[in-house]
């Protein structure tokens, strides 16, 4: 069965039956339909959040299909609560970009999912929309005030750094002239979209404290420069207000089910490659606020998501998580040691061998935050015994933790054997917390770091574009931002083909942009993009839907 035919087969409960589960009263939720909901940011309770277990799933280099880490997140969450610890899974919003392009949806798989996934994985609540509409608004204000006459900032339209934003995969708008057709029209310049994960406003969402918090970042975004070389900012051009109206709503976490009937939250959505990668600071305290054990999930691997989000998540939220699990697939370190993609279903113990560095990095990068891992192997089909007790073997020689789940088949009852260990990590007091760098070091000092101790690299090398910007960073008095490394997910390294355990490579800063609202700087590597593309054959060929309304095609 397919993962939309499985979801099908749920009989849903009415979401206020889950708000109450949760601990929110049925009267207090904002009701988008029957099984979708947004909860008051009032529900959010520091103290409680503060005693809750946080357990981070994140995963080893993935194939592009992805190896399972929200499958794995849902499932870990369905044990843990058949366990009693009332646990919460606390997700990020798919993107359409993925969804009809190779990837699919984001809402977990087989019989570890969350519900309804037509909805959640679409419009859901309306959130990317408005995280769009507001992104635009800012750039409609900049050419707006480009052709005022009354108004005018002076802004050089040469020096703009905000772009549009849709949340599709569509290439050819990456770099495009706005303001043709005369004077009545704007001033043509140059600029582009990036998708809407992200977006600089995704981003501020997902570390906002509260409404006021989210209108001051809005503020402090930076656009660009005035022709006499003076910084200008949201709140130039009184655009914070009208935009903090837009996101009223998109500021509220969603509530919806797993396919066991626990509660889940889903919240913004930026990727891991190109933006800080997990859910709102504002989901996860709100689940932390209502559960023992609170499980999120952050990728694409443990290099680029897990980072970002010890690094600037924990960090800014004052979070400390307990536990990491790292989902490991048998097919993914065949792909690491040199197996063709579509050779991953046959036995192949020398390619599992030599795949087997790219684990023991990403389990060694773990150490290096002071908390405690388990290995968790994402049983598939066509895993054999002896890949399996290869693996466990591995694990057993370095004395870490590990668990054979298999949530995509069996849902809770899957994850059992790795609640159970995520619980005596959590008991035994296994886990000390600790960033991996301190915020107030220099920015090439902070890229360094990651791209030594975490990517593996020789050293770091920027192009002219990126040394120009680094002065102007400086200028602008922003040295003191954590860093979000633009990378490709596919290897350790800024170069997608570099698989396994890369050593001896350099990392080649393109271009440094300043998100100065978010509070980050984002190096760009490689020549990762902020807007995908579609491939040949995108998974919207497949998409349909009947006259009864039923979707199919969606996975
Ligand atoms: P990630 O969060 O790491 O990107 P997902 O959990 O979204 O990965 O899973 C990616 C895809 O792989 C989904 O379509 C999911 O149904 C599928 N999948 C995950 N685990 C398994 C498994 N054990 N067997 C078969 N398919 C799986
Ligand atoms: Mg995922």
């Amino acid at each position: 069965m397919t993962d939309l035919q499985i979801a099908k087969t749920v009989t849903l409960k009415p979401i206020i039956d889950i708000a109450k589960k949760f601990g929110v009263p049925a009267d207090s939720i904002e009701m988008y339909g029957n099984y979708k909901a947004k909860i008051p940011l009032r529900y959010i309770d520091k103290k409680k959040a503060d005693r809750s277990h946080l357990i981070l799933v994140s995963a080893i280099s993935p194939t592009p299909a992805g190896e399972g880490k929200t499958t794995m997140s849902i499932g870990l969450s369905e044990g843990l609560n058949r366990l009693n610890k009332k646990t919460t899974v606390v997700l990020r919003e798919p993107s359409l970009g993925p969804v009809f392009g190779i990837k699919g949806g984001a809402t977990g798989g087989g019989y570890s999912q969350v519900l309804p996934m037509e909805d959640i994985n679409l419009h859901f609540t309306g959130d990317f929309s408005a995280i769009e509409k507001a992104h635009n608004l800012l750039a409609a204000l900049i050419d707006n005030n480009i052709q005022s006459k009354t108004n005018s900032l002076h802004i050089d339209p040469r020096t703009i750094s905000w772009k549009r934003v849709v949340d599709l995969n569509d290439r050819a708008l990456r770099r495009i002239i706005v303001g043709l057709g005369g004077t009545t029209s704007g001033v043509p310049r140059e600029t582009g979209f990036d998708i809407t994960a992200a977006s600089e406003i995704m981003a501020i969402l997902c570390l906002a404290e509260n409404l006021m918090d989210l209108k001051t970042r809005l503020g402090n975004i930076f656009i660009g420069y005035t022709f006499n070389k003076t910084p200008i900012y949201a709140r130039d051009l009184k655009a914070e207000g009208a935009m903090t109206v837009l996101l009223k709503d998109a500021i509220k976490p969603n509530l919806v089910q797993t396919i066991e009937g626990n509660p889940a939250i889903i919240h913004g959505g930026p990727f891991a490659n190109i933006a800080q990668g997990t859910n709102s600071v504002i989901a996860t305290l709100m689940g932390m606020s209502h559960s023992e054990y609170t499980v999120t999930e952050a990728g694409f691997g443990f290099d680029l998501g897990a980072e970002k989000f010890f690094d600037i998540k924990c960090q800014s939220a004052g979070l400390k998580p307990k536990a990491v699990v790292l989902t490991t697939t048998i097919r993914a370190l065949k792909y690491h040691g040199g197996a063709n993609l579509k050779s991953l279903t046959e036995e192949n113990l020398e390619a599992l061998e030599k795949g087997i560095p790219n684990l023991e990095k990403h389990l060694e990068n773990i150490g290096k935050f002071g908390v405690a891992p388990v290995i968790a192997i994402n049983k598939f089909e066509s895993d054999t015994d002896a890949e399996i007790e290869f693996i466990m073997a591995f694990a057993k020689r370095k004395g870490i933790r590990v668990a054979l789940s298999n949530v995509w088949k069996k849902g809770g009852e899957g994850a059992l054997d790795l609640a159970k260990q995520v619980i005596e990590i959590v008991e035994e007091n296994k886990s000390d917390f600790k960033p991996l760098y301190d915020w107030k070091s220099g920015v090439k000092e902070k890229i360094a770091t990651i791209a030594t101790e975490i990517y593996g690299a020789e050293h770091v090398d920027y192009n002219y574009k990126a040394k120009v910007q680094l002065e102007k960073i400086a200028h602008l008095g922003l040295n003191h931002l954590p860093i979000c490394i633009a990378k490709t997910q596919k290897s350790l390294s800024d170069n997608p083909k570099l698989l396994g355990r890369p050593k001896d490579f350099i990392i080649t800063v393109r271009e440094i942009e300043i998100a100065a609202g978010a509070g980050f700087l984002i190096p760009i590597t490689g020549d990762i993009m902020r807007m995908p593309g579609l491939p040949a054959h995108p998974s919207s060929e497949d998409i349909d839907i009947n006259e009864a309304g039923e979707i199919s095609g969606l996975f």
